[in-house]
């Protein structure tokens, strides 16, 4: 993999960005499968995954391809043909031949956070990046591919008809102008073709001021912007996360927020974090409301003991007030607000994390266990001998799973 020195008309594009979301697993490890041996760049994985649960994702990778995946480590060198995954609860970071893990703030609410490795990755190597958005709710990974695009690489939007859940490639698609739109099982030669192909326009667009302060914000942990270094103009809005105030940036059609803090948001994930705070409130207030009908009970009671009646009577009503309320507010925990938008955790990962912890488990089809179709893991194009083979060791990993 060429250093910082190198960027010359032999360049390729040979840094490979993916991102992923609910889905992923299978997603990637169809990708992984068809992709040579000899497969001639870098390939970047971000795929939303709960903080605090271990991760079994590079050594599915690893099993399921031929190439070998692992968690990303800290200033480590950028080889081609290495597949690195951003561990959980870190953001992965490109930097110019080498690989940078930051634990900065959550951007869509995520982090490991598809857009900040693309992001990164446009800073670094320009046209020589290759964007590639997978299954997944919501629409994190679209900023970061009109990122990729703005420095002259290639954007690649996984058709959203092919994906299990549509949301990320469909909003890739409406805000990006993409290069190539593809069914997954097109998607490993596709790229392999694009990687053994020079870049047309070397040292194209050069990096905004913009994109430089939001890279540096992503790697920094402890970065805070002043005001007048911040991207975008100040909005009315505050941060779901941290309460402080929203910068809006706008990329082409797209709007997103940042805060001076770090945390980012594109409009759609500004809703998902607006209903998350207003679920926490709502939870406070329920608390506070028990606790006032609590002490108007012991109120009255008190009263009563000095025959204080009237006085009884008014905290009486008090705590019938306080449970009155309390009650409508659990009626609309319970129900939720469906009219928010809503993002599935990637449950598939934590179930094979946990049993790759467990033991002999493994992966497959774990797609049912969450009630979303089934797609075989089999390459398509495999021969029929090939996939009785795989189809075998899956079944013989499903039944060590039940032991
Ligand atoms: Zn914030």
């Amino acid at each position: 993999m060429p250093g910082p020195e190198r960027h010359d008309t032999n360049d390729t594009h040979d840094i490979v960005v993916v991102g992923a979301s609910t889905g992923g697993v299978e997603t990637l490890v169809n990708l992984v499968n068809g992709l040579p041996r000899d497969f001639p760049a870098a390939i970047f994985v971000v795929l939303h995954i709960p903080a605090q649960a271990p991760s079994a994702l590079p050594q599915i990778l690893s099993r399921h391809g031929p190439l070998r995946a692992h968690h990303a480590v800290d200033g480590e060198a950028i080889k081609p043909g290495r597949i690195y995954v951003a561990p959980p609860d870190h953001h992965v970071l490109v930097g110019r031949g080498f690989v940078r893990l930051s634990r900065g703030p959550r951007e869509n609410l995520h982090r490991p956070a598809v857009d900040p490795l693309f992001r990164s990755a446009a800073l670094a190597y320009g046209p020589r990046v290759i964007g590639v958005v997978l299954t997944g709710a919501l629409d994190d990974g679209t900023a970061g591919l009109l990122t990729v695009k703005r420095r002259g690489g290639l954007a690649i939007v996984q058709n959203p008809e092919d994906a299990f859940f549509p949301d990320m490639p469909a909003s890739a698609l409406h805000y990006v102008a993409v290069d190539y739109v593809l069914p997954l099982k097109q998607l490993p030669a596709k790229l392999d073709q694009l990687a053994r192909t020079p870049v047309k326009e070397l040292a194209a667009l050069p990096a905004p001021r913009d994109l430089q302060r939001e890279v540096q914000s992503d790697e920094l942990e402890a970065f805070v912007m002043e005001n007048d270094e911040i991207p975008g103009t100040l909005s009315a809005f505050t941060c779901p996360e941290c309460k402080g105030p929203l910068w809006e940036l706008r990329d082409g059609e797209l709007l997103r927020f940042r805060c001076r803090t770090g945390h980012a948001f594109t409009s759609e994930t500004m809703l998902a974090g607006q209903a998350q705070a207003i679920e926490e409130a709502m939870w406070a207030a329920l608390n506070t409301l028990e606790e006032s009908a609590i002490i108007s009970r012991r109120l009255a009671r008190e009263a009563r003991e000095r025959n204080h009646l009237r006085v009884a009577e008014r905290f009486d009503e008090r705590e019938r007030n306080a449970r009155q309320r309390a009650q409508a507010i659990r009626q609309v925990l319970l129900n939720g607000d469906e009219t928010l938008p809503t993002e599935t955790p990637e449950i598939e990962e934590t179930v094979e994390a946990t049993a790759a912890a467990g033991s002999t488990l493994s992966k497959v089809d774990l797609g049912a266990a969450n009630g979303r179709r089934k797609r075989s893991l089999s390459s398509p194009n495999k021969p029929a001998s090939q996939q009785a083979e795989q189809e075998s060791e899956q079944e013989q990993e499903q039944n060590g799973a039940g032991d």
